[in-house]
């Protein structure tokens, strides 16, 4: 070293051997007190009373340890405020802190009376009675509905009475949960037709996605994320949230996978973990949230008395069903009636399981959904039935609307049939019909408040087929 940088060097020294802390604290880095890392390595450092620094991880690390243990801070000494009473901190002159509630968790508390109660659970016929005025079509399928829904509340109200009478003793007959497998073309009413049910019987309802599914530990929606949505749609309440229904939707995408060489964590492996949710099983969900972490509290929620119901559209399970009919009825004396399914509509109400374990369902998950409810595809003749008789049809909603502007709005018979054809083209049910009804309606929406002297408004089919207008009559 030569003399110049031997100067430098002890310029730079600090006099007396005292830190030069004082004069230029940022020349150093700061260190964590835990993990003794540098400012560099552990990233800004949080300044603790006594001159300590502590590192992002380490406190998140302190923070952590004091949730899952508990941690009595008033016990601390030398802390200035920790150790007042809080009707202390009123006399001292500082602004009065508002002290957060705690989040409460619903607790079950005993009733004196059964949650449900047999009488209020509607009969068979009556819950028919009430799918119908929504629903149009698929008779079979709101039949079996009805009965099964019965069944469902019936076995829960049985339980529910034998826990109350304290009684242990075994009974001989379980009834078994009455999940259901839903099995329609897109558009064919399936969402639509368990909403219905689900506020015609007033209980939450939760509908997810299959899809968004996956297994623990992979991207993707948990298992348990369908509870969580359960639960949030009883407002946290634990006990209604386990009398509520579960719809899992697109259950056919989650179909065991041909030729797969990777595990099949959206496919089969969901099917597995939905098992235990299914046949009854406490899942413990955070409440308010569908992520789990440290600071959301838990609930725990018997998944015994939910009604899950599964929903798809299976869209090459036709051809299953279809392959396996022509082949038993091409032996023998059913020679003759081979290819008669080839132009059956409702060719899906003859699937057993053998066809839905073709399909690639697993047998598992099919015997945890016993009850097989199979909607016919929407004919013509049902579309414009959609269109004008539900208690909220669209047809409905649009004459409402302009009964407000004094308008009558009437519609030919052959102009809706159009419309049920146009629905029928676009192959997604009966949810095309509000898409085509919203393309032609906008301009009279948008025409007819103009004149105040237009009294009805008639849609004819050349104005749908665009060779002519619509039928206008004056008022008087
Ligand atoms: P998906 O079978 O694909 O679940 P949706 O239930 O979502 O079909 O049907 C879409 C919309 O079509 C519903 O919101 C409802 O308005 C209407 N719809 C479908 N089927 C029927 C039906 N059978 N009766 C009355 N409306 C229906």
């Amino acid at each position: 070293m030569d003399e110049k940088d031997e100067n430098l060097t002890e310029e730079k020294r600090p006099e007396n051997g005292q830190s030069d802390r004082d004069s230029s604290d940022d020349q150093y880095e700061r260190i964590c007190y835990s993990c003794r890392r540098t400012e560099s390595k552990a990233g800004p450092m949080i300044n603790m009373p006594g001159g300590i620094c502590l590192c992002h991880d380490c406190m998140q690390k302190a923070f952590d340890t004091v949730l899952k243990n508990g941690f009595d801070i008033s016990k601390i000494q030398n802390m200035p405020f920790v150790n007042l009473n809080l009707s202390d901190i009123s006399r001292l002159n500082v602004p009065q802190m508002e002290i957060p509630q705690k989040q409460r968790i619903k607790k079950k508390t005993p009733k004196e009376q059964p949650a449900f109660d047999i009488r209020d659970i509607p009969a068979p016929h009556r819950i028919k009675a009430s799918l119908d005025q929504y629903v149009i079509g698929q008779e079979q399928a709101k039949k079996v509905i009805s009965v099964a829904v019965y069944n469902h509340y019936k076995r829960v109200f049985a339980e529910q009475s034998r826990q109350a009478a304290a009684d242990t003793a075994q009974d001989d007959v379980v009834i078994e949960k009455s999940n259901i497998l839903m099995i329609g073309p897109t558009g064919s009413g399936k969402t639509y037709l368990v909403k219905t049910l689900a506020r015609l019987l007033d209980v939450p309802l939760a509908i997810a996605d299959a899809t968004s599914l996956t297994e623990a530990g992979y991207i993707g929606d948990d298992i348990e994320s369908v509870i969580s949505k359960l639960l949030a749609a009883a407002d946290n309440d634990v006990e209604r949230a386990e009398h509520g229904i579960v719809f899992i939707d697109e259950i056919d995408k989650i179909a065991k996978k041909k030729d797969m060489n990777s595990r099949d964590v959206s496919g089969e492996s969901v099917q597995q973990e939905l098992l235990k949710l299914l046949e009854g099983s406490r899942v413990e969900v955070p409440v308010g949230t569908n992520q789990k972490n440290a600071l959301s509290p838990m609930a725990t929620v018997n998944t015994d008395q939910i009604l899950f119901i599964c929903g798809g559209a299976f869209p090459d399970l036709e051809r299953i069903v279809k392959e396996r009919l022509n082949k038993s009825s091409s032996i023998g004396y059913r020679a003759e009636l081979r290819d008669r399914y080839d132009d059956d509509p409702d060719i899906l109400s003859h699937t057993t399981n053998a066809d839905l374990r073709a399909f690639g369902m697993i047998p598992e998950f099919l015997g945890r959904l016993p009850i097989l409810v199979t909607l016919q595809k929407l004919t013509e003749p049902m579309l414009v039935k959609i269109l004008k008789e539900p208690k909220n049809a669209i047809l409905k909603q649009y004459t409402k609307l302009l009964a407000l502007d004094e308008v009558n709005l009437l519609f030919e018979d052959d102009a809706l049939e159009w419309i049920a054809a146009e629905a029928i083209k676009r192959e997604t049910g009966a949810r095309a019909l509000r898409a085509i009804m919203e393309e032609f309606m906008l301009d009279i929406m948008f025409e007819v408040p103009k004149d105040p002297g237009i009294g009805t408004v008639v849609i004819t089919r050349s104005y749908l087929e665009k060779s002519g207008g619509p039928r206008i009559e004056m008022r008087g």
